[in-house]
């Protein structure tokens, strides 16, 4: 069959029970490690922007000292997130780092020198969540810097805050983590099932949702078995097995496998009555409501064949890439760093990046794993329109995108594209396809926020042109009103002098 054929099969049947792919998932031995805790680094590197909306403002100065879980810059907007200290210590520095982000662009961050002694900032005692009412509970978790901590980085709170006035039904806790050698949500589920589970009903109370079900792919039997037995005693909370396939960690995939119903591509859960958070989340809800502590610290997975110790690791907010890599040890230098899991995480440029909330795993690669991403010529095999879990053609929509032709991309479909990488990890050739998606849509709103600005521009224009044409034609109307005016004046002027003429010149004759 040649590939045409192949893809007109494909458009005919759809992705169907296809989608998605199988990748080795190369996450053990570093799940079954205990996590080990980061030893305190000397200094901890706090970006302003660890968020999808505007980077926090600072409200610390140079030389002040500051308590862990202190409050060290305030969130700007509704989907910026305040950031806390993530240790006791002095403020040295505000300035930049370099972001976790392949371009390596700086980003601006707050320095903390650690006095070592990592001593909380005192808080009022924690009231019962379920006497708040659930915009109280919305506060709270906005004031605790919680994000989304499956990559998205979505504030929680305005999240929860959708769903209540989505009026959802049921509340999805992505437990999927369907990334190839991350692991840390399932570590954070096998150890911390009791917490999340708390998390969960407190986001039900928050949302108004009846219902709670927690999807966990079949491959972490044990998380499967803590979090099942966390949340025996609570009928409204389920959890639920799901086959581990890429990309299920996809929120509108876990949904379609949860409930048999599928999201439009332009659509939402929240459409469909249920909103999706990350089983981490509900952690940073839990101790956030419970214990009054801010989020300045994450499970990271530290994976890949040039680490000697692979595992998980609990570490502040801040600590530098280097710092963890030193504490899991290299058995050789990594050819490739990446931030994240293989098939959506961001390349590092190099190990002096910031461990920032939305850090799931840093894997260092060796030459031999590295090379499973080197690109060469596509082959037309169509194993990416196969693997595309949207139905589309990734290899037509890569081939517009370098030749500039963006519209036609968007046309074969490019704005539903999910990023998900699955096209990107099956090409034989290795072509980074979802590199090009990216880049094409960032192209797209650049694009979009140009003519937006344009647009804007061209409005202002002309209501000032209709604004001066205004002032022109009322001071012209004023003008002529007063001449009209003065006129007036002047004839009823004439008019009273002559009748006095008159009067007089009668009273003469008389
Ligand atoms: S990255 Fe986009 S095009 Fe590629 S498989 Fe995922 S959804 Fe399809
Ligand atoms: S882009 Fe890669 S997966 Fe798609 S047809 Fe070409 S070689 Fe095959």
């Amino acid at each position: 069959m040649g590939l045409m054929e192949k893809i007109f099969a494909l458009l005919e049947h759809g992705p169907g029970e296809h989608w998605g792919v199988h990748p080795d998932d190369r996450k053990r031995p570093a799940a079954d490690a205990p996590v080990r805790i980061l030893p305190l680094p000397e200094r901890l590197h706090v970006p302003l922007q660890q968020h999808i909306g505007a980077a926090a403002r600072p409200i610390v100065l140079v030389g002040q000292k500051v308590l862990k879980g202190q409050l060290l810059a305030e969130a700007q907007g509704v989907t910026s997130a305040n950031i806390h200290a993530s240790t006791s210590g002095t403020i040295t520095a505000i300035g930049e780092i370099t972001a976790p982000h392949p371009s390596g662009l700086p980003c601006a961050a707050i320095t903390i020198t650690a006095d070592g002694e990592d001593r909380w900032i005192e808080t009022e005692p924690a009231v019962d969540p379920f006497s708040l009412a659930p915009k109280d509970i919305a506060a709270r978790i906005a004031a605790a810097g919680v994000v989304g901590l499956g990559g998205a980085t979505f504030p929680s709170a305005l999240k929860l805050g959708l769903g209540l006035r989505a009026k959802i039904h049921t509340l999805i806790l992505n437990g999927g983590e369907c990334e190839p050698y991350l692991s840390c949500d399932d570590r954070l589920m096998r150890d911390f099932a009791a917490e999340i589970v708390d998390g969960v009903r407190i986001m039900l109370h928050a949302t108004g949702a009846q219902k709670a079900q927690i999807g966990i792919e079949d491959n972490k039997p044990e998380a499967i078995a803590a979090m099942t037995t966390a949340a025996r005693k609570y009928a409204e909370i389920t959890v639920c097995p799901v086959p581990a396939r890429y990309p299920m960690g996809s929120e509108k995939h876990l949904f379609s496998a949860l409930t048999g119903q599928e999201v439009p591509a332009d659509g939402r859960t929240t459409d469909l009555g249920a909103l999706v958070h990350n089983v981490g989340t509900a952690w940073a809800v839990h101790e956030a409501l419970r214990n009054n502590r801010p989020l300045v610290e994450r499970i990271v997975t530290v994976n890949g064949s040039a680490i000697a110790f692979p595992g998980n690791i609990r570490v502040p907010v801040g600590a530098l890439v280097e710092d963890v890599l030193a504490y899991a040890s290299l058995k050789e230098e990594p050819a490739r760093l990446v931030m994240g899991g293989p098939m959506m995480g961001s390349l590092l440029p190099h190990t002096r990046v910031p461990v920032v909330k939305g850090s799931s795993g840093i894997l260092a690669l060796t030459a031999a794993e590295a090379a499973a991403y080197d690109p060469g010529p596509c082959i037309r095999c169509s194993s990416c329109v196969r693997a595309c879990p949207v139905g589309l053609l990734p290899l037509e929509m890569s081939a517009r995108i370098a030749t500039s032709d963006l519209n036609g991309a968007v046309d074969l479909g490019l704005k539903d594209c999910i990023a998900c990488g699955c096209c990107s990890f099956v090409c034989p050739s290795h072509i980074p396809l979802v590199h090009y998606f990216n880049h094409a849509k960032g192209e797209l709103a650049a694009q979009g926020r140009t003519q937006l600005r344009n647009e804007a521009a061209k409005r202002l224009a002309v209501a000032r042109a209709e604004r001066i044409e205004r002032d022109t034609r009322e001071k012209a109307e004023a003008a002529a009103r007063r001449k009209a005016e003065r006129m007036a004046q002047k004839a009823a002027e004439a008019a009273a002098a002559a009748a006095a003429g008159n009067t007089t010149a009668s009273e003469v004759t008389t």
